[in-house]
């Protein structure tokens, strides 16, 4: 059956050529902020949905042809800053550092020192897919502060929801390790951070839908009841883990949720899958904030996985996630990229997401909705 699904798919003969090629990536075993300010003022009736970046994001060099560049900050910011629809009427807020304790709030210290050494030492591995440079130190902590700072958007009402191109990513990063790119786990410090500063946030959800198995993210919230994880991924992929049989431990059992998909699955099956898991999710556990672990590397299009999804999936999926959080905690979303590394494709599948996140406010307002379309001609 599995090689019928592969035979009778020419995309997926296609992907599988490209990923042959590079499987070496991926496929081995594998507090207050700094800053806050808004870049640029904006009118609150439009701009709903905050960008949080920094232009360090770019400077984490990662070395000749690795998968996990630059340029994908790059192609980002040109997609979304260059649409004369979206970009007048986003929040454009500018990251600042996490301070030590918020990231070590889901990190051990040694972890922390491992990577501040490493970076200072000008150390090039840290696994076999996972490089530092001069700068990644930065780069790590203004992520991970990037993602507090969309916290704080949300919660004080300056936007709706936040979408963050944040780089290095984090999902990987396991409390005690850095691993498949990522240093320190920015949704997870993320969520740490809005639970402890905002008594209103007691449940936190976590929705993965990258290519790959979020096992840090997972790991770091196994035995907790107040974060629900829950990660559709291909399988079995890169980290190895995400078995359907993993689904949290002593308190926390019933609190993660993985859906596995095979490679070349149908799109329409895979998102049928999705809101299937949404729907069980909801009807027993109610979030104060929901996180998107936004990867799109289970893009058709992407050369490190093997799934079938498009923009208009990725644009479905926000689409579903809104309209949860729209029911149960005013809409309040906060998405912050993973994977996603085909340079030709990724700014344009971003730029879906954000442009459907910067509806989920109209979708319960009407006069918000009449605004956003007026303004947006
Ligand atoms: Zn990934």
């Amino acid at each position: 059956m599995k090689t019928g699904v592969r035979s009778q798919n020419p995309e997926f003969r296609r992907k599988e050529k490209r990923v042959a090629a590079l499987s070496f990536w991926l496929l081995t075993p594998a507090l207050p902020l700094l800053t806050s300010s808004p870049l640029r003022s904006h009118n609150s009736l439009t701009m709903t949905t905050a960008i949080v970046h920094h232009p360090i994001f770019k400077e984490h060099e990662t070395g000749w042809n690795h998968p996990e560049r630059p340029e994908r900050y790059t192609v980002l910011m040109d997609a979304l800053s260059k649409d004369p629809e979206l970009w007048p009427n986003v929040l454009e807020l500018q990251a600042g550092a996490a301070a030590r304790g918020l990231v070590q709030a889901c990190h051990t210290p040694q972890h922390y020192k491992m990577v501040e050494r490493a970076v200072s030492e000008g150390l090039g591995f840290l696994d076999a897919d996972t490089v530092v440079s001069m700068r990644s130190m930065d780069a790590a902590l203004y992520s991970a502060g990037g993602v507090c700072r969309a916290v704080d958007a949300v919660m004080t009402g300056e936007a709706a929801n936040a979408f963050l191109p944040v780089r290095p990513p984090g999902h990987h990063a396991t409390a005690e390790r850095a691993m498949g790119f990522c240093l320190f786990n920015n949704v997870a410090i993320g969520a740490r951070y809005a639970q402890t500063k905002y008594p209103e946030i007691e449940r936190v959800a976590i929705i993965d839908w990258d290519v790959h198995h979020g096992n840090g993210t997972q790991g770091i919230f196994y035995d907790d009841p107040t974060v629900f994880y829950f990660s559709m991924h291909q399988y079995p992929w890169y980290p190895g883990t995400g078995a359907r049989g993993e689904n949290g431990t002593g308190r926390g059992r019933g609190y993660t949720l993985n859906v596995p998909v095979r490679a070349g699955v149908r799109a329409q099956e895979q998102r049928r899958m999705f809101d299937t898991a949404i729907e069980e999710i909801s009807s027993n556990f109610k979030p104060d904030l929901v996180f998107i672990s936004a990867g799109f590397d289970a893009h058709v299009s992407d050369p490190l996985g093997q799934l079938l999804l498009t923009d208009e999936d990725f644009t479905e999926m926000t689409r579903t996630l809104k309209d949860w959080a729209a029911s149960v905690c005013n809409g309040r979303i906060v998405s912050a990229l993973e994977g996603g590394y085909n340079l030709e494709t990724l700014g344009g599948t971003v730029r879906s997401h954000v442009r459907e996140l910067m509806k989920a406010y109209c979708s319960h307002s009407e006069e918000f909705k009449r605004c956003f379309i007026v303004r947006a001609r």
